[in-house]
């Protein structure tokens, strides 16, 4: 696996980037809720943003970005 923290979405309507409601711990266990759909609702603008792993973010277990922030 690979161990992943503080994943953030960013919103495809505002921008706004927030962290995902969901915690996850590995990039395995993201990509599967990714390909199954994972949705979220932005706190900045309301709207439900389909996630992506083009629009997520997180922090490898080295301290390096991950994700579209990369
Ligand atoms: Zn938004």
């Amino acid at each position: 696996m690979t161990a992943i923290s503080d994943v953030r979405i960013r919103c495809g309507h505002c921008r706004a980037i927030f962290a995902c409601p969901v915690a996850f711990r590995d990039l395995e266990t993201l990509e599967s809720a990714v390909a199954a759909g994972l949705q979220a609702t932005c706190p900045s603008c309301g709207q439900v943003v389909n996630c992506t792993m083009k629009n997520m973010m997180w922090r490898n277990a080295d301290g390096s970005p991950g994700g579209v922030s990369a």
